[in-house]
């Protein structure tokens, strides 16, 4: 769901502020692209509605979509059913419809809970609102993931400290915390291009990596990805499929899309989407490169558990040692190790995992 009521300064998704005219256009075009889809949807057990800020439809908007799924899905076989919402979004009114649509899990998008932060970064919503859209979701007893950044221009220690402090208030299942990472094309970026704000040291960063992550398992978190913490047994398995490689199907304006070792992606504007939807022509026709012996790699390694070496070698039939030999010389450098089966990185590791990945790639 492509649509935001606001754009934030730092991102570089897929997102417009648009008209209700358009909105439903996109709907029904959606809702089109699905039933292409209908011989898949049996074989689903997750479904992730993102965005964009899906939760800027209309309730009216949202009802008659998740109407429309229900008749082409079988909800009974979904293990998990997620929405994202800014907190500006989440009442009493739009938690009935997710519940009335078997929807299980809201991901929040908070940031941070300074002020100056939130304006910085150019969110509508204040600390007090995500206060109230908290209660609301503890009311609704869903399961819910809040989304943090952290090393974030002009952010102090005593900022993180605020924010981690709030998590132990709010006491969310998951959590999601991510570095900020300066994209092109961003209005942040210009601003720190043309020296009207100061980058964040990547030093400063890993400090606060580290206090985050101390905190968190402290209260009870555990990580398990480069940037995602959960309460014991609250992992996303919609994201593990990601980060296990599995096949996905995604919908709509720049989703992509993986099975039978192929990633296709859908066009990036509205205009060419709706009509190749319209004229029956959008069959995935935007193939990426895609190498599953590298990408199973990159992604299982986000991993705090890893990749597991053995069924690694059942599935490609090769070694990974054989196809990637430098990773030899980062177990020496006590970046990357070896646990029982498993491959994965070091604490030092993870923070210096960039570098092992252009080395890899
Ligand atoms: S609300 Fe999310 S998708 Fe929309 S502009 Fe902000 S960060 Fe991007």
């Amino acid at each position: 769901m492509p649509f935001c009521d606001q754009i934030c300064t730092y991102c570089d998704f897929c997102k417009m502020v648009t008209s209700d005219h358009t909105k439903k256009e996109y709907m029904k075009a959606l809702i089109k692209e699905l039933e292409y889809y209908s011989d898949l949807l049996s074989h689903i057990e997750t479904i992730y509605i993102g965005g964009g800020t899906p939760s800027s439809l209309d309730d009216d908007l949202l009802d008659a979509f998740l109407e429309e799924l229900k008749l082409m899905v079988d909800m009974k076989q979904i293990k998990e059913f997620t929405i994202e919402a800014n907190p500006n979004d989440v009442t009493d009114n739009w938690i009935k419809t997710l519940k009335k649509h078997h929807i299980t899990r809201v991901s929040m998008g908070v940031q941070s809970m300074s002020e100056n932060i939130l304006k910085f970064l150019g969110r509508t919503h204040t600390a007090q609102i995500v206060e109230d859209a908290i209660k609301t979701l503890k009311k609704s007893k869903l399961n819910f993931n809040l989304d943090f950044l952290y090393a974030i221009p002009g952010q102090t220690k005593e900022d993180l400290e605020k924010d981690l402090n709030y998590i132990k208030k709010f006491d969310p299942h998951h959590i999601s915390y991510y570095s900020l990472i300066l994209e092109d094309k961003t209005v942040l970026n210009y601003l720190i291009n043309k020296h009207k704000v100061d980058d964040f040291s990547e030093d400063l960063a890993r400090d606060f990596g580290e206090i985050i992550d101390d905190k968190l398992n402290g209260i009870g978190y555990k990580k398990y990805e480069f940037s995602n913490y959960c309460k014991p047994g609250f992992e996303s398995k919609h994201n593990l499929i990601y980060w296990n490689l599995e096949e996905y199907l995604g919908v709509g304006l720049n989703a992509s899309s993986q099975f039978n070792y192929v990633r296709m992606i859908n066009p990036r504007k509205i205009s060419v989407y709706l009509n190749d939807i319209n004229d029956k022509s959008l069959t995935m026709h935007h193939l990426e490169d895609f190498n599953p012996q590298l990408e199973t790699l990159l992604v299982g390694l986000r991993k705090t558990e890893g990749i597991d070496l053995e069924q690694y070698k059942k599935k490609f039939k090769i070694d990974v040692f054989k196809l990637y030999p430098q990773l030899k010389k980062y177990i020496d450098l006590d970046l990357l190790k070896i646990e029982g089966s498993r491959l994965m990185f070091t604490n030092e590791g993870v923070y210096l995992s960039n570098q092992v990945f252009v080395d890899i790639i």
